[in-house]
C-alpha cells in the first residue's frame, strides 16, 4: 500500500480566539485536535505527521499512541505555510494529506474523496461555493464598489491532498521565489499543476472565534439528543444542606464571600457545588457525591469542591455523557449572593468545560422562615440536563 500520509496542522497560535481553540475539551471528551486526527486517520490515511508548536506539543506526544497509525510529531514554523513545508519533509513519497486541525468536523468521506481525487487527478483539495454577492471596496476611489463574478469565486478548505512530489516541488519553489501563501493549492498551481476541486462542506468550518466553539458545542449536542431515545438526554436533582457557623470561610460557587460565617463540613462546604455535583452524578446514574468522593477518605479533607467538580466532568464523559445545561438555586437568608455570580459562573464553567449560558445560578431567601431564614444554614437545589455522547 502506498504512503498516504496527512499533515495535521497544530501550529496556529489561536490569537483571535483567547484560550487554545485545538485543546478546548469538548462535551464529547475530545479536542479539536482529536477530532480532525481521528478524521484523517478514519479517512484513510495510513501515517501521520503532527506538526505543532509549544502548546500544542505535549498532546500531539499524548495522540500518539492512540492514533492507530504511525505518527511523526514536528515543529512549525512562523507561518502555516513554513509549518507545511516542515510536515512535508517528514513524509515518505506517495500522497500527501494536508489539513488544519482546527476543521475538525471535516468527515472521513471528505478525506477519502480528496485522496480519490489525487489517485486519478494529482490532486484534491476541498472548497465550497461562494453563495454570497463578494463585493471589491476601493478604498482609495470613494468607495466604489465592483461585484466580482461569483461563478469565479469559491472558497477553500482543507483536507488538500497532492501527490507528494508535486507539492513538495511547489513548496520548494515558493521558497526559493520568496512567494507566500495561505494555502496549498495556490502554491500548487503557481508551481504550473492543474488544482482539482473536491466538493467540501459548509459545517467544515475552521474555528476561528470564540462563537466558533460555541456553534461546534452546540452541533455536538444536537447530533447526539437527535440519537433517538437509546442515546437520548438524562436529567438529574441534587440537593444540599450545611450548617452556619462561626470562624469558618463561606465559599458559594467556587468563591470566597466576605461574611461573619461560613459552613461547616469535610471539604471547603460549598454547599452549591454539592448540590450541582449530586445532580449531575444522579442523571448519569453514579449515585452521589458520598458514593464517588467518600469523607471517610482522608484525601478529601478540606478539598476545593471546584477540584471535585472538574472530576465529577471527567467521570461523566468516561460513563460517556456531556453536559447539556444546569441550574441551580441557593436558598439563603444573607449574605446577598447576586454581585458574586458571573464569577462563579465562569468557575463552574471552567470546571463543567461549557460556556457560561449553561449555567443558571439564582438565590433566594425563605423570608425569615425556617432555619435558612433564621441563618442556621444555607440550602441549594439543583438540576442537570445531561446527553449521551
Ligand atoms: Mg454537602
Amino acid at each position: 500500500m502506498s504512503n498516504i500520509t496527512g499533515i495535521l496542522l497544530c501550529a496556529g497560535d489561536s490569537r483571535r480566539m483567547g484560550f487554545h481553540k485545538l485543546l478546548y475539551r469538548l462535551p464529547n471528551g475530545k479536542t479539536p485536535m482529536d477530532m480532525s486526527l481521528e478524521a484523517l486517520v478514519k479517512g484513510g490515511v495510513n501515517r501521520l505527521v503532527i506538526v505543532v508548536n509549544e502548546a500544542t506539543r505535549t498532546h500531539a506526544h499524548s495522540l500518539i499512541s492512540r492514533a492507530g497509525v504511525p505518527v511523526t510529531v514536528c515543529e512549525g514554523g512562523e507561518t502555516r505555510q513554513e509549518s507545511v513545508y516542515n510536515g512535508l519533509l517528514c513524509c515518505k513519497p506517495g500522497i500527501a494529506v494536508i489539513h488544519d486541525a482546527a476543521r475538525c468536523l471535516a468527515r472521513p468521506a471528505l478525506v477519502h474523496a480528496c485522496i480519490d481525487s489525487v489517485r486519478l487527478h494529482g490532486s484534491g483539495v476541498a472548497f465550497i461555493p461562494v453563495r454570497d454577492t463578494v463585493l471589491h471596496v476601493k478604498q482609495d476611489n470613494g468607495g466604489g464598489v465592483t461585484a466580482l463574478a461569483r461563478e469565479e469565486l469559491l472558497h477553500t478548505q482543507t483536507p488538500q491532498a497532492f501527490e507528494y512530489s508535486r507539492i513538495l516541488d511547489a513548496y520548494e519553489k515558493a521558497r526559493a521565489d520568496d512567494r507566500a501563501a495561505t494555502d496549498d493549492s495556490t502554491l500548487y498551481a503557481a508551481a504550473g499543476h492543474a488544482v482539482r476541486f473536491v466538493p467540501g462542506a459548509v459545517d467544515n468550518r475552521k474555528l476561528t472565534t470564540p462563537e466558533d466553539i460555541v456553534w461546534l458545542e452546540e452541533r455536538l449536542c444536537a447530533a447526539a439528543a437527535g440519537l433517538g431515545a437509546a442515546a437520548g438526554l438524562r436529567v438529574g436533582l441534587g440537593e444540599d444542606v450545611h450548617l452556619l457557623v462561626q470562624d469558618r470561610p463561606l465559599i458559594l460557587g467556587g468563591v470566597e464571600i466576605p461574611f461573619e460565617k461560613g459552613l461547616i463540613g469535610h471539604s471547603d462546604a460549598d454547599v452549591l457545588i454539592h448540590a450541582l455535583m449530586d445532580a449531575l452524578l444522579g442523571a448519569a446514574g453514579l449515585g452521589d457525591i458520598g458514593v464517588q468522593f467518600p469523607d471517610t477518605d482522608p484525601q478529601y479533607k478540606g478539598i476545593s469542591s471546584l477540584t471535585l467538580l472538574v472530576r465529577v466532568a471527567d467521570r461523566l464523559a468516561a460513563a460517556g455523557y456531556g453536559v447539556r445545561n444546569v441550574d441551580v438555586t441557593v436558598v439563603a437568608e444573607r449574605p446577598k449572593l447576586a454581585p458574586h455570580f458571573p464569577q462563579m459562573r465562569e468557575l463552574i464553567a471552567a470546571a463543567l468545560r461549557l460556556t457560561t449560558d449553561r449555567i443558571g445560578l439564582k438565590a433566594t431567601t425563605t423570608e425569615g422562615s425556617g432555619p435558612e431564614g433564621r441563618g442556621e444554614c444555607i440550602r441549594a437545589n439543583a438540576v442537570a440536563l445531561l446527553y449521551a455522547l
